[in-house]
């Protein structure tokens, strides 16, 4: 039997606090039982306050693919134009649910390690008169890169465009204002940033998203990926439309009541603070990022190119087997191309960044890439002078 990793620094799901695990084995109570709905209504609170949202918000008893799947079901009609960012993997994918649901498909596209520009996105709306539907990845976790969302919700709502935002690991790394923001339905999931559990989508949604799903031709209800059966049931008559995951809810209002402690600002800050100077570190070593420029990097991973002449059984399998430490590869049309050095939730820390790289430095060591031991904790450590848990 292969043994258990020591430390778990993947791209999703993380790991958690020890807090969230003992909440996670709460009794499970009757879906029916007021003391769980009281539990579902205070943790769909803590989510508008993590959100930073009056909007709505609805939590999906699934991954949040089921969010995305169910935001393009809910909302998009045969024929309607739904302009799609592509600069990763996931915007890519989000082309197969718009085809489903029988949206034709316009696409503006950059590289996989680069970002889109607002302005382009204003030349294709000019472009394409007619077009209902915006849809972007905030942060495109597999390529280590984060899109300007704020700006671009903003140029879809000046022409009157829906936006549908995938920000599944760009919640908790940056401080988002779906209002501000433009954005009418977001995702997000509690296996990111926030440092929880997998199996729950969080979705803010906005009331001119509220009303173009009440008014598409045929609205989605009576369906696991009906957004308005939510409305309908839980928030207008607090009944369930069908039987929550218990136990995640109570993982997920653990989560969120500890980012709360924490604070928004202090989640985000942290974020931003260790992916800096984890690209300190990487830079240190003599390795590459993978996105072109510095400024659209994440806040949830770094993606570092793979060194010429090495594999990614050779990097992360030494990590992995060796040491224990799992940090996650190039996935989809990037596999093999990069890896990723994980800082979502705990692992966005001066403690677990520093072992990281450290133990990537060992691990390039042993298979024999030249690296200068210490180059890469050294100056990490160096860029996250005046830290302070306590402050
Ligand atoms: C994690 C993630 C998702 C959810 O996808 P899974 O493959 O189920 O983990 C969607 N979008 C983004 C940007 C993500 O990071």
């Amino acid at each position: 039997m292969t043994n258990w990793p020591r430390m778990n620094l993947a791209a999703g799901p993380v790991e958690v606090p020890e807090r969230t695990r003992r909440d996670l084995s709460k009794p499970v109570l009757y879906h029916y039982d007021p003391a769980f709905k009281e539990e579902f209504a205070h943790t769909s609170d803590l989510l508008k306050q993590v959100f930073r949202t009056n909007y709505d918000v609805v939590i999906m008893q699934g991954e949040a693919i089921l969010g995305l799947e169910a935001a393009a079901a809910s909302l998009i009609q045969p024929g309607d134009k739904v302009l799609n960012l592509v600069s990763g993997v996931f915007g890519k994918w989000f082309e197969f649910f718009i085809d489903k649901f029988g949206g034709e498909t316009i696409e503006l596209a950059v590289g996989y390690d680069d970002a889109i520009d607002p302005e382009d996105v204003r030349k294709a709306l000019n472009a394409n008169p007619g077009v209902k539907y915006l849809s972007v990845v905030h942060s495109e976790t597999p390529s280590g890169t984060h899109n300007p969302v704020r700006e671009i919700g903003n140029i879809a709502r000046e022409f009157g465009v829906l936006t549908m935002v995938d920000t599944v690991s760009g919640l908790g790394s940056e401080l988002l204002s779906p209002e501000e923001w433009g954005l009418d339905v977001a995702i997000a999931g509690p296996q990111k940033c926030l440092g929880g559990t997998p199996g729950l989508s969080l979705m803010s949604i906005s009331p001119a998203a509220w009303e173009a799903m009440e008014k598409h031709a045929n609205p989605l209800r009576g369906s696991f990926l009906s957004i308005l059966d939510w409305k309908d049931a839980w928030l207008e008559n607090n009944r369930f439309p069908y039987t929550p995951s218990v136990s995640e809810m109570y993982a997920l209002e653990s989560t969120l009541t500890q980012t709360l402690e924490e604070g928004v600002e202090r989640v985000a800050w942290r974020h931003q603070t260790i992916a800096k100077a984890c690209r300190e570190g990487v830079k240190a070593l003599g390795l590459e990022l993978w996105p072109v420029r510095e400024e659209i990097a994440a806040g949830c991973v770094t993606a570092v190119k793979m060194p010429d002449g090495l594999t990614d059984e050779q990097i992360r399998g030494t990590m992995r087997h060796r040491y224990g430490v799992m940090i996650s590869p190039g996935y989809g049309d990037l596999n093999g191309k990069l890896f990723r050095l994980g800082h979502m939730g705990m692992a966005a820390h001066p403690t677990m960044l520093a072992s990281q790289l450290a133990i990537l430095e060992r691990s390039l060591k042993d298979i024999g890439y030249p690296v200068q031991m210490g180059a890469g904790v050294g100056a990490a450590m160096d860029a996250i002078e005046g830290w302070d848990d306590a402050a």
